[in-house]
C-alpha cells in the first residue's frame, strides 16, 4: 500500500519515515475542571488524519495512531471508551482501548442523544448533553476513553454520571486534542 501522508510504498498505512517525523506521539496532560485529560497528538498537526474518521480509512489510520501510542502509554485500569452515538456502529474509542488498555468495558454508558458536536459552541455542547444512562454494576474505577477532545463537555458528562454510581475516574485519555 501507500503512506497516506507522502505517497511512497509502506507496509503500513503510514510509513517509518513520516511516523518519524510526524507522528511521534508526546504525552501531555491537561485539567478540565477536575478530570485530568491525557492526549498524545494536537489536532492541528495531524488534522488531515483525523479527519478523515468517518471513512474506511479513518479506521485503518486510528488503529495506526493507537498502535504508535501505546508504544509510549499503557492504561493500567479498566477503560471505558465513550460512546457519542445512539446506534454507534463502532466507536473510534474502542480502537484506541483495544490498544492501550488490558481490559476495556464496552457499553457501560449509553448515550441517549446522539447530537454531533463537531464545530459548535461550548454553549450548544453544554445545552445538548449526550444524556447517558449508566449501565454497569459492581464496578469502581475506570478510566474514560475517547478519540479527540475539544471542550471535554462530553467526558465531564460521562464522569459525572459515573461518580454519581459510585465509580470513580482517575484521568481521561484521548489519542488528540
Ligand atoms: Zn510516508
Amino acid at each position: 500500500m501507500r503512506c497516506v501522508i507522502c505517497g511512497r510504498f509502506s507496509w503500513q498505512i503510514t510509513c517509518k519515515a513520516c511516523e518519524k517525523e510526524f507522528l511521534i506521539p508526546r504525552r501531555t496532560c491537561r485539567s478540565a475542571e477536575g478530570l485530568e485529560i491525557i492526549h498524545f497528538y494536537r489536532y492541528d498537526d495531524i488534522k488531515p488524519l483525523l479527519t478523515t474518521k468517518h471513512t474506511p480509512l479513518g479506521h485503518r489510520i486510528f488503529h495506526r495512531l493507537a498502535q504508535l501510542t501505546a508504544r509510549e502509554f499503557r492504561i493500567p485500569f479498566t477503560a471505558l471508551p465513550v460512546d457519542h452515538s445512539v446506534k454507534s456502529g463502532y466507536s473510534h474509542g474502542a480502537i484506541i482501548a483495544k490498544h492501550l488498555a488490558r481490559h476495556t468495558r464496552y457499553n457501560l454508558l449509553q448515550a441517549r442523544n446522539d447530537v454531533r458536536y463537531s464545530g459548535k459552541s461550548l454553549a450548544f455542547r453544554r445545552n445538548n448533553p449526550r444524556d447517558f444512562i449508566y449501565r454497569g454494576e459492581g464496578i469502581e474505577s475506570v478510566v474514560l476513553v475517547d478519540d479527540i477532545y475539544t471542550t471535554a463537555t462530553t467526558l465531564l458528562e460521562a464522569k459525572k454520571v459515573l461518580r454519581a454510581h459510585g465509580v470513580s475516574v482517575p484521568y481521561a485519555v484521548t489519542l488528540a486534542h
